[in-house]
């Protein structure tokens, strides 16, 4: 089912594996706000990574905080409050060398890094955000599929070389999982040869913005600064 993903991928704008990696994260979202809000399972998962990281925590509420959000962010909330409740001072090891020291009345900021250390560590994640789990997971299924459905007859080569390429980040993923020469040397040339193109656009905009060439016409170079940022660094985030 990836390879059709792909392929379909490849025929939109922009790094497929990015394309698809969204799609993975917003259905994710969408699964649990709906189905699996009151699933123990589900639950103690996101308890354990006590939520989510701050970008998925802002699209799981969505503009106005759906009913789904507010019923996972209540336990997590309730959960810190238990953590909170069962919250002590640990000074306990230091109480003899303070009073060898004469009693003072504050601890060093080791002694106190060291009482309050079981109270921070259990306000601190103990898991990935589940949605960066997941979204990693189909990264890792999309790349390995790519690389592996690339080169022979029904490949994705032909269709990846009509594309705009991976984004940088992708890109790196699919060359760590080139695990022959051949295959290491045609996702290197298909990929420069979009990048070079991609280069010459820029250089279009550059060359434009002199006052001798401002009233050319635009051409494919159009939109090319944004699709620049979007292979170095992968695709913008949704709002
Ligand atoms: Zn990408
Ligand atoms: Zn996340």
């Amino acid at each position: 089912m990836s390879f059709y993903d792909l392929r379909d991928a490849l025929a939109e704008p922009g790094c497929a594996v990015c394309h698809l990696t969204r799609r993975a994260s917003e259905e994710f979202v969408d699964s649990l706000l709906w189905e699996s809000v009151n699933d123990p399972d589900a639950r103690d998962r996101i308890r354990e990574a006590r939520g989510f990281c701050p970008s998925h925590a802002w699209a799981l509420a969505g503009e106005s905080a759906s009913l789904g959000s507010v019923i996972i962010s209540h336990d997590l909330l309730k959960n810190v409050l238990r953590i909170l409740e069962a919250a002590k001072f640990q000074e306990r090891r230091w109480l003899s060398l303070r009073s060898l020291r004469g009693n003072r009345e504050s601890l060093s900021a080791k002694e106190a890094a060291a009482a309050t250390t079981r109270l921070v560590t259990e306000l601190t994640p103990q898991a990935q955000c589940p949605v960066c789990a997941h979204v990693q997971e189909m990264e890792d299924i999309y790349l390995s599929n790519l690389v592996e459905h690339f080169l022979g007859p029904d490949g994705l080569m032909a269709a990846y070389e009509a594309s705009e390429g991976l984004c940088l980040p992708h890109f790196r993923g699919a060359m760590s999982r080139a695990d022959n020469k051949a295959l290491f040397e045609v996702l290197i040339e298909a990929q420069r040869r979009i990048w070079e193109k991609l280069a010459d656009q820029l250089e279009e905009i550059i060359r434009k913005s002199d006052y001798r060439f401002r009233d050319e016409a635009i051409g494919q170079e159009r939109g090319a600064g944004l699709r620049v940022i979007a292979a170095l660094v992968g695709a913008r985030p949704r709002k």
